[in-house]
C-alpha cells in the first residue's frame, strides 16, 4: 500500500551515492547507558555516512535510539549515557572528543540544531530579533542581516520585536531555523522539530526547511517516527531499530520496496483513505534495551522470522546499489 504523499515522492529519481562528496562519517559509534539494572545499548555500532548537500531521513519508534545519535554528534549525552567507541567525523574532523569550547565553537557554524521543542530553546526574556543578533556576534558575525533570516523562514519584520511568548508554535518553530541556519551550517540536525504542530503547520515548516535546505546546500538530518513526512521530505531514509540500523536507502526505493520486515510495517502503519479508518500498528512491543531478544532482535514481531533468527544476529549488507537492509533473509543460504 503506497499512501499519496509516498506516490508524490516517487515520481521523481533521486541521485545515487557515486561520485558524492561524504559530509558526515559514522564508524562503529555505540551509545551506553549504564544504568543500576544493566546496561542500555540506546545506539549499537552504527555506520552511516551523509553526503553534502543532501536530505536525510532517520527513522523509528520512540527508543530506537535516533535521537540519541544526533545528540552524540553534538556531545550532548549526559550520564549516565557516554559514547563508549566508534567515531564520527564531520569533513574528516573527529567530533566525538570535542571538549565544550569546542563544541560551541562548532555550534551553529558547523552544525546547528533544531530542537524538538523550539519554546525551550529560545531564551523568554530577549525579542527574536536580539537573539539572533546575540548568537550571529558570539560566533564573529554571519552572513545574513536578522531581516534576510526572517524573510528566509517567512516571518514578518514585526516579529523581530516579539518576545518568543508572543508567538505561535509555527512561527516559534520557524524563529528556530532562523537561528540554526544564521551561520550557514554544513550540516542541520532537525529533532522532531514539528513534532508539536497541527498538521497544515506542520507541511508548512518542513517546506520552509527543504527551500532553505536547497538554497543553502547544506545537509540535512531529520529524525522522526513519521513516514509520510519522510517520504515528502527526504532523498534517503535510514531506518532504527533497537540502537541499530536496520535499512538504509533512497526514500522511492525503501517505499517502493522495502527489503526489512520492519521497515514494510512502519510503512503499512501510515493510514490512507484506503484503510478507510483501519489503524494498523506493528505487533507486540519496542524491544527493551535492558534485555535485548537474542539473534535479531526484531524476532518477536517478525512476521517472517525463521528459525535461525534466534540463534544470530543479520549485519547490515548491500542488498541492491545504493541499499543496505540487516536481515537474514537476505544472507545466503539463511533463508533455505
Ligand atoms: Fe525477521 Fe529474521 Fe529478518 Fe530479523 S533476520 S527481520 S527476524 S526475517
Amino acid at each position: 500500500m503506497i499512501t499519496a504523499a509516498t506516490s508524490q515522492s516517487t515520481s521523481s529519481i533521486q541521485p545515487s551515492s557515486a561520485g558524492r562528496e561524504v559530509l558526515l562519517e559514522i564508524r562503529g559509534l555505540a551509545v551506553h547507558f549504564e544504568t543500576r539494572r544493566g546496561v542500555a545499548k540506546a545506539v549499537n555500532d552504527v555506520d552511516l555516512s551523509l553526503y553534502k548537500g543532501e536530505r536525510f531521513g532517520l527513522v523509528g519508534e520512540s527508543g530506537s535510539g535516533k535521537s540519541t545519535l544526533i545528540l552524540s554528534l553534538l556531545n550532548m549525552i549526559k550520564p549516565p549515557g557516554r559514547i563508549v567507541h566508534g567515531s564520527a567525523k564531520l569533513n574528516r574532523r573527529e567530533l566525538t572528543n570535542l571538549d565544550g569550547e569546542e563544541v560551541r565553537q562548532l555550534r551553529l557554524s558547523e552544525i546547528a540544531m533544531i530542537p524538538q521543542g523550539a519554546m525551550n530553546s529560545m531564551n523568554p526574556v530577549m525579542r527574536i530579533g536580539d537573539q539572533l543578533e546575540l548568537a550571529m556576534a558570539e560566533h564573529g558575525g554571519g552572513e545574513h542581516s536578522v531581516r534576510e533570516l526572517m524573510e528566509m523562514v517567512g516571518l514578518s519584520e514585526a516579529t523581530e520585536r516579539l518576545y518568543p511568548h508572543e508567538l505561535s508554535g509555527g512561527m516559534k518553530q520557524r524563529a528556530c531555523i532562523a537561528q540554526a541556519i544564521s551561520l550557514s551550517p554544513k550540516l542541520i540536525l532537525a529533532d522532531e522539530p514539528t513534532s508539536a504542530l497541527d498538521v497544515v503547520v506542520q507541511r508548512q515548516i518542513m517546506q520552509t526547511l527543504k527551500n532553505l535546505q536547497n538554497r543553502l546546500h547544506a545537509t540535512v538530518l531529520l529524525v522522526g517516527h513519521d513516514m509520510g513526512l519522510m517520504a515528502q521530505f527526504a532523498e534517503r531514509v535510514g531506518i532504527m531499530y533497537g540502537g541499530e540500523l536496520v535499512e538504509v536507502g533512497e526514500v522511492d526505493k525503501i517505499f517502493v520496496e522495502p527489503k526489512h520486515p520492519y521497515t514494510r510495517l512502519l510503512i503499512d502503519s501510515i493510514s490512507s483513505f484506503e484503510t478507510k479508518g483501519d489503524f494498523r500498528g506493528i505487533p507486540g512491543n519496542a524491544m527493551s534495551l535492558l534485555n535485548p531478544p537474542s539473534g535479531c532482535h526484531f524476532h518477536p514481531r517478525c512476521p517472517n522470522k525463521m528459525d535461525k533468527c534466534q540463534e544470530r544476529p543479520p549485519t547490515l549488507k548491500e542488498i541492491a546499489p545504493d541499499h543496505t537492509a540487516s536481515c537474514l533473509l537476505y544472507e545466503e543460504g539463511e533463508n533455505s
